[in-house]
């Protein structure tokens, strides 16, 4: 049964697969370049998010060389609204190993493959699939709902085995690549998580949830924390006081006003700074994933010439060309 599920779900690809820019390409290391491009940037991303970033990094960086050989920072910066940095950094890192260790082809084996940074079980066999046409299935959100559905299972014990179990009895020898997008598109488009088009499925005779009537669907709701920050706006001659070490997440890269967890860093940081006063301006809201930060923004001046280290004032084209948080600009905007 499962081949023939595997036959209908290519057929139905090759039909009515979306035309994305990562599966368009000039040559095998074009697609391969592109496969691992795309794969880090659709890591927690949806894929309309995705392509008009995915266009413009490619139309920076064509191939695995050029990627390599930029800065970081650039990187970072080409990435900037994608979020997640930590997946521009792992890329960057990996293509530099693959330039390096690699001759720079990217690993066409596991082994290779799942030793890179930001490189984990899934994306290693979604590239040995999509990109090698490898007989590998990786198992993300798609597959999995659509995979449980065909096979009724349910998530009781052992359900991950019985899961991996399932995928790979789909594996065939021909038009794997074909088989890993096709599967992915169709969880995304047909088996949707809340409305599934089951009348219109091609394989909905095969589909045991269809034909026992279990189609139960949970909606799952995020929860969403609330986080309080506390910002310093501090403007000295069209420059505003910034830094990389606030209190905003890890990322060191991010330029940043100076961002703090707790309401009395701001009043430590009157002796620190010696400002003259500190005046409460607002409160704005920044949603991020699944977080709603409050941001309680208070102005500052000081006449103090000396600058304390690893903060600097910067003028609204010097941060242009630094890597900057959202959030800089929606201060920034908060404050016009
Ligand atoms: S019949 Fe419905 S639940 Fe089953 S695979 Fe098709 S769309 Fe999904």
């Amino acid at each position: 049964m499962s081949k023939s599920i595997s036959k209908k779900i290519i057929s139905w690809y090759c039909k009515y697969q979306r035309n994305l820019p990562w599966r368009n390409y000039k040559n095998l290391k074009d697609r391969q370049y592109k496969v691992l491009v795309s794969e880090f940037m659709l890591q927690q991303t949806q894929v309309n998010t995705v392509i008009p970033f995915f266009n413009a990094f490619y139309k920076k960086y064509k191939n695995i060389q050029s990627l390599s050989k930029t800065s970081n920072t650039r990187i970072l910066k080409s990435w900037q609204g994608l979020g997640f940095y930590r997946r521009a950094k792992n890329l960057h890192a990996t293509s530099k190993i693959i330039c390096q260790k690699h001759k720079g082809i990217i690993p066409s084996n596991y082994k290779g493959l799942i030793t890179l940074p930001g490189v984990g079980d899934y994306t290693a066999k979604a590239i040995l699939a999509i990109a090698y046409d490898k007989p590998f299935l990786g198992i993300d959100g798609n597959i999995k709902r659509l995979v449980s559905r065909i096979f009724l299972l349910n998530s009781s014990k052992n359900f991950l085995n019985k899961l991996k179990t399932k995928v790979e009895s789909l594996i065939i020898n021909k038009n794997n690549s074909e088989l890993m997008q096709g599967l992915m598109e169709f969880g995304a488009l047909i088996c949707k998580p809340n409305n599934p088009l089951c009348t219109k499925c091609p394989i909905s005779n095969e589909c045991q949830t269809y034909k026992k009537g279990k189609l139960n669907i949970k909606k799952k709701f995020k929860k969403i924390n609330n986080k309080n920050y506390f910002v310093i706006v501090s403007k000295k001659k069209n420059k505003y006081l910034m830094t990389y070490k606030h209190e905003l997440g890890p990322l060191k890269e991010f330029i940043n006003f100076p961002i703090f967890v707790k309401k009395y860093s701001i009043k430590n940081s009157i002796k620190k700074f010696k400002f003259n006063n500190l005046k409460y301006i607002k409160k704005i809201k920044i949603p991020i994933s699944n977080q709603n930060c409050n941001l309680f923004l208070y102005s500052a001046s000081t006449t103090n010439k000396k600058l304390i280290k690893d903060y600097m004032y910067v003028n609204k084209n010097q941060l242009e060309k630094k890597f900057q948080s959202s959030f800089v600009k929606k201060i920034m905007e908060a404050i016009k």
